[in-house]
């Protein structure tokens, strides 16, 4: 399985090496496919149109974001500071009129008390989202093991997948509509890369569409970064159509030159993939607001079938801004952890707090503006199962499992024009049920592939 694996390219630099290409090792991933409900999948890719519509609503409703994050804000410098350059793009007037959303939705199946599963969106990811382009090769290696395994009907039903491709042609479909045959796409990326070669993957298809492809990093763009009079963004002299963010989704990506840096790029007219308030659109309390009553319907109006589908997949999500609703929902979690997670607005796994540690620190903040920071969800329960996780340099065992389906979704909008609105493939993160959080890239999760059941 390792042998196909490295075959098939689902790779990874080493922890020993993270800058090096010159030794690397293959991306952990199951050893065979996990079970998921098919109808719990068809739903997922059903709805995934509907979110793309509903990120890209949101993210040009000034009025929603500034309402949902106002309280969010006072506590939360991060968020304080996206949201400042958010404004002050909007009060210099938008140069960009191609808009690209690459998002991801996540899944968990709930498993009900009657044993029927429904599905429950985690989060959705409109920033950075990753491994469309390692997942779009693992499909390959599970097809093998299971025909090693004398399986060759069951690795018949795989499906194909590839949203290396899908996130690929949206990201050319920009470029095209950005209208500069000498224009390149920019992917900004951290200053260490060991998910480069899930990056390569999307490159690949744009270097097979003839479209230039260029690296680089905040601090590349501070130092060298400048605008026209017209806006337009160059970098060591190329002009840039399209800047595909991999960087820039948590605090720790920025020193003060990167938020210059940032800056830059957002007042820019190159397609940013996602634009500021697109990242905003993102964040854990506006998912928790998307939640109230009548919400999706504002945002969404003349659309009730998109809106059903949509809050179809939601758990229940609750604000703990200041005031009687705040007091009661913390004092219901203080009293019984064990059905909620405490989420900040923060992103990349390894963030959330349960179980013990939610009460200890609900009981702390639960009288300080602090706790805005936070939102509180239903925890979802998914049916463990038996897999091994195939990782380099760790014993081979035999795992209670759980499982996270990823939709990708992928959009592109001229003006007010919606041009491409797509599922472009899906991802499964699959992990022993002991970590309560984290992904792939944390260390935690590993690839996996769907088998419809
Ligand atoms: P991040 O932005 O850090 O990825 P997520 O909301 O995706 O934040 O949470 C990280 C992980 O925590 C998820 O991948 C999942 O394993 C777990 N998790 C998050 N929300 C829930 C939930 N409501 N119920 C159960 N597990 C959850
Ligand atoms: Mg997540």
């Amino acid at each position: 399985a390792v042998d196909a694996a490295l075959l098939a390219g689902v790779l990874m630099r080493t922890g020993e090496q993270p800058h090096a290409s010159d030794v690397v090792n293959y991306a952990p991933f199951t050893l065979l496919p996990s079970a998921v409900p098919r109808a719990l999948f068809d739903q997922a890719y059903a709805v995934q149109q509907d979110f793309n519509l509903l990120v890209d609503a949101i993210s040009q409703n000034k009025e929603f974001l500034e309402q949902t994050l106002a309280s969010t804000i006072k506590v939360d410098d991060f968020t304080a500071r996206l949201f400042r350059i958010y404004m002050q793009v909007l009060e210099e007037g938008l140069a960009q009129t191609v808009f690209l959303g690459i998002n991801r939705s996540d899944y968990m199946c709930d498993c009900g008390q009657d044993g029927t599963a429904a599905l429950r969106q985690i989060e959705i990811n409109t920033i950075a989202a990753s491994f469309g382009g390692l997942t779009s090769r693992t499909a390959d290696v599970h097809r093998l093991v299971l025909k090693v395994l004398g399986k060759t009907e069951e690795a018949s039903h795989l499906l194909p997948n590839n949203p290396a491709k899908g996130l690929a042609s949206g990201i050319a479909k920009a470029w095209e509509l950005y209208g500069s045959q000498r224009a390149v796409v920019m992917f900004l990326v951290e200053e260490v890369q060991r998910n480069i070669f899930d990056q390569r993957c999307v490159e690949n298809e744009l270097w097979n569409r003839n479209i230039r492809v260029i690296r680089k990093r905040f601090r590349d763009v501070f130092e060298r970064g400048s605008l026209d009079g017209s806006r337009r963004l160059y970098m060591d002299g190329q002009e840039v159509a399209v800047v595909y963010y991999r960087e820039g989704y948590v605090p720790q990506n920025y020193d003060q030159q990167n938020w210059e840096a940032r800056l830059l790029l957002e007042r820019s007219r190159a397609v940013k993939c996602p634009d500021i308030a697109t990242q905003l659109a993102g964040t854990k309390k506006v998912q928790q607001e998307l939640s109230r009553p009548g919400t999706l319907e504002e945002l969404l109006p003349g659309r009730p079938e998109a809106v059903a589908r949509i809050r179809a997949t939601f758990a229940g999500l609750y604000s703990l801004d200041e005031g009687e609703e705040g007091d009661r929902i913390a004092a219901t979690a203080i009293a019984d952890p064990d059905r909620f997670v405490l989420k900040p607005q923060r992103e990349g796994g390894g963030n959330n707090l349960y179980g013990e540690e939610l009460r200890q620190v609900l009981e702390k903040i639960k009288d300080s503006p602090e706790r805005t920071s936070y939102i509180l969800m239903d925890k979802i329960k998914p049916q463990p199962a038996l897999n091994y996780l195939l990782r380099a340099h760790s014993p081979l065992q035999a795992s209670e499992c759980i499982s996270e389906l990823g939709i990708f979704g992928v959009y592109v909008r001229q003006g007010q024009e919606l041009v491409l609105n797509q599922a472009a493939g899906h991802l499964l993160r699959t992990k022993a049920i002991e970590h309560a959080d984290g992904g792939v890239a944390a260390g935690v999760a590993v690839l996996d592939t769907p088998y419809l059941v």
